[in-house]
């Protein structure tokens, strides 16, 4: 740099970060400021991007790409220094050797925010270390239809324990402040409705009304814009026929507007070009990008030909060269935020100080503790080991390392420069059985799960981007099944991991079964006849439908995609060197035909069950087993009466009455008896997290303000109606296991 460009006030890190931004925008070209709101990706022709189409910020890049990206930038004119995004969501997902957690829908098993925001603040010093500055997480959807492929990347399915979740990670991402060098970027994502997909198809229409985003799918959304997480993407899909991107009500006056946000807009992958190729509401790139700039989008996501369309829009008149300012300059404002003027922020060193560290491990570790819920008992569990305890470890996920980090991780495809994570980091089901006793263990694979085939329509999409593989389920291998049934007839105790696998979920890869498919159901059927207590581990990275023969299973447990730690931490479990305390943030269907299964369903429908199968699910959100019993008793509140300007005050007794300690999760729920409009029947206003020793008893207060008992009402604005409520408290949603206590709201 001269000394000419040093004096400049952009430059200048003495000045305002307003300033700064003033003086810089003020000598970009037109060309530089369309650049500026491009993130392409990282993969494809690097120096094109940065020094062509001087691109902002770019996203998917492999470590040695982030130096190379750094490198280019200092030839451009203003070398201003490039924002470097990833989608670094249960940890530092594609970088080699990093920590990678539960997925997100493990992790909200915990139920734990403190937890959370541990796990996000440590991914963060990985992640800030490596050069990159943005991390696309957390996912804020709410889990509607368990068919669709991303259910995995949600909290599940409650507005309220997502809300608690969402804003724990935002804070552990952007730590202390955005100056601080290990803080990074998080974003909220996919605003807003993604997830109300039609039959599970990922980025179908959504059928949703402003009152219905208002009643749940915003008020997560809302919090985190209010708390300061600094970036919002955008969802994929259209409501009532309009992209997103083009939102105007969403991004401009709810988002900007009424929650007051002044952080970035990023769309979603090619979500600009979609609206010309696939969702065919825009004539060309030209018209395209002129709709995207005139909503309020500031970072177009991998549509390189937004260059050339924005400057033709400029050109024919569409847009005025000035339309780009208010985008640039709020891209510009992170950059300064950030520091990266000064500190660009590239690849420290010493990053195996850094990256997947022992004590990243421990926490992990306790994370996926926490995050595994047990489903079914009879007693069998917890085993307790000796030296001439036989184990049977059978099932097709009880030793695949990689399947265990599930979407989003090492080799799960995402990437290209990486296949997976190191196998000595990752201990699967096997070997954490194998470790945690001298016992004798012996291992059948016991079926297959299933083979990709390439998509009979084409490799690519209409924009080059790959289609995803097609699924074929194996057939159930009677030699297979032998060895693994010889095995478990062998054994004490038959532990069997099955689940889903890479294929059955993801972007574009919804299902429309639920089931358990390849060999695993003949082999669950045929393990449970040997008369072997059968502990099945369901590694599936969404609630999934078991064949009826688990009912005769000793145990159900369920870990999602657990992780790295995942074996251990369930190991430890199965041996009672842990108690079981996670719960589910999602209710488990009976059937794919029972969907939507959430608990928070509208009042209303003819009846409660189908004619061939009841409507309630297998297990309801909120479940989950401990190995001690609790009760609860006496119920009591301190007022019936309230205004609704005052606080609800409510004590429960809750008492362990086993003999094994636990952490046990005190739900509340609220009922509004009669609504103006229709309304679900109970909603999960707060939880509290009691350890308990065996024996002992609390009281837990529960103080709810009234002011959280709202519905949203048919003008859409969220109101407490006077009237008869239900205080609601217990282990789980369902109604047979909630205390109850009627007040009244004046
Ligand atoms: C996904 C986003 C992700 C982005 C970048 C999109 O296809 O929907 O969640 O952040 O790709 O990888």
């Amino acid at each position: 740099m001269t000394s000419e460009t040093l004096t400049l006030p952009y430059l200048n890190p003495d000045l305002a970060v307003p300033a700064r931004v003033a003086d810089l925008l003020e000598r970009m070209t037109l060309e530089e400021k369309v650049g500026q709101m491009l993130q392409l990706d990282a993969r494809d022709d690097l120096d094109d991007h940065v020094l062509r189409r001087m691109v902002g910020s770019i996203l998917h890049t492999s470590p040695e790409r982030i130096v190379a990206a750094r490198e280019l930038t200092l030839q451009t004119r203003l070398q201003i220094p490039l924002l470097v995004g990833e989608d670094c969501i249960h940890g530092h997902s594609f970088w080699p050797g990093a920590t990678i957690y539960p997925t997100q829908l493990g992790m909200a098993a915990s139920w734990d925010p403190s937890l959370l925001e541990k796990a996000a603040r440590a991914t963060a010093v990985e992640v800030a270390a490596t050069g990159i500055h943005w991390t696309f997480s957390p996912v804020l959807c709410i889990a509607r239809d368990l068919r669709w492929g991303r259910v995995n990347e949600t909290f599940g399915e409650d507005p309220f324990l997502l809300g608690e979740l969402a804003s724990a990670m935002v804070r552990g991402y952007q730590g202390e402040g955005l100056e601080d060098p290990t803080a990074i970027l998080a974003t909220a994502k996919h605003f807003a409705g993604y997830s109300e997909t039609q039959g599970g198809r990922d980025a179908s229409e959504a059928d949703i009304s402003r009152r219905k985003l208002r009643s749940w799918f915003l008020p997560p959304f809302e919090r985190v814009a209010r708390e300061g997480c600094r970036s919002f993407m955008l969802g994929y899909q259209s409501m009532d026929g309009v992209p997103i991107t083009l939102n105007d009500w969403l991004l401009s006056d709810v988002l900007r507007g009424e929650w007051g946000y002044t952080g970035t807009l990023i769309t979603d992958w090619d979500n600009v070009g979609r609206m010309v190729w696939e969702q065919h509401v825009q004539p060309d790139i030209t018209h395209a990008a002129a709709a995207a700039v005139k909503a309020g989008n500031d970072m177009i996501m991998t549509t390189p030909a937004f260059f050339e369309g924005a400057l033709d829009a400029v050109a024919q008149g569409l847009l005025a060269s000035d339309a780009f300012d208010a985008a640039v300059e709020r891209i510009l404002t992170l950059k300064f935020e950030l520091g990266l003027f000064e500190n660009p922020r590239t690849p420290v060193d010493g990053l195996e100080q850094i990256v997947g560290t022992a004590e990243h491990a421990e926490l992990n570790l306790e994370v996926a503790r926490r995050s595994l819920v047990l489903l079914e008992n009879d007693g069998s569990l917890p085993v307790s080991p000796t030296a001439t305890t036989r184990v049977a470890v059978v099932g097709p996920l009880a030793d695949d390392a990689q399947e265990q980090l599930g979407d989003w991780a090492g080799g799960s495809g995402q990437a290209g420069w990486l296949d997976g994570q190191p196998r000595e980091m990752i201990t699967t089901v096997l070997d954490g059985l194998r470790e945690i006793a001298p016992w004798e263990v012996v291992h059948a694979r016991g079926a297959d799960i299933l083979t990709l085939e390439p998509d009979p329509a084409g490799a690519t999409w209409p924009d080059g981007q790959p289609r995803p593989p097609v699924v074929k389920p194996c057939a159930p291998d009677a030699a297979q099944i032998a060895e693994a049934v010889a095995a478990a007839e062998a054994a004490d105790v038959c532990v069997a991991v099955v689940g889903d696998a890479q294929g059955l979920y993801g972007e574009g890869r919804s299902t429309a079964t639920l089931e358990l498919i390849g060999g695993q159901n003949a082999l669950l059927d045929a393990l449970v006849g040997t008369g072997t207590p059968v502990v099945v581990v369901l590694m599936a990275s969404k609630p999934l439908v078991l064949p009826a023969s688990v009912s005769r299973a000793a145990a159900v447990l369920w870990v999602a995609n657990p992780g790295m730690q995942g074996g251990r931490a369930i190991a430890e479990l199965l041996t009672g060197a842990i108690e079981p305390t996670g719960r589910l943030p999602i209710s488990f269907a009976r059937h794919a035909g029972q969907q939507p299964t959430y608990y928070n369903q509208i009042r209303g429908q003819h009846g409660d069950r189908y004619a061939d199968l009841t409507q309630a699910p297998a297990w309801a959100f909120g479940e989950g087993r401990s190995y001690t019993t609790v009760s609860y008793s006496d119920l009591a509140l301190e007022e019936e009466a309230l205004a609704a300007s005052a606080t609800i005050v409510a004590d429960v007794t809750v008492t362990n009455t086993g003999d094994r300690p636990t952490i046990e999760t005190v739900q509340v729920y609220v009922r509004d008896n009669v609504t103006s409009v229709s309304w679900t029947d109970k909603e999960l206003k707060a939880y509290r997290q009691v350890a308990l020793a065996p024996g002992e008893s609390t009281r837990v207060r529960i103080e709810l303000p009234v002011a959280d008992c709202t519905i949203v009402d048919a003008a859409g604005d969220r109101v407490v109606e006077a009237g008869e409520f239900a205080l609601l408290v217990g282990p789980s949603s369902r109604d047979d296991q909630l205390l109850s206590a009627e007040f009244t709201v004046t």
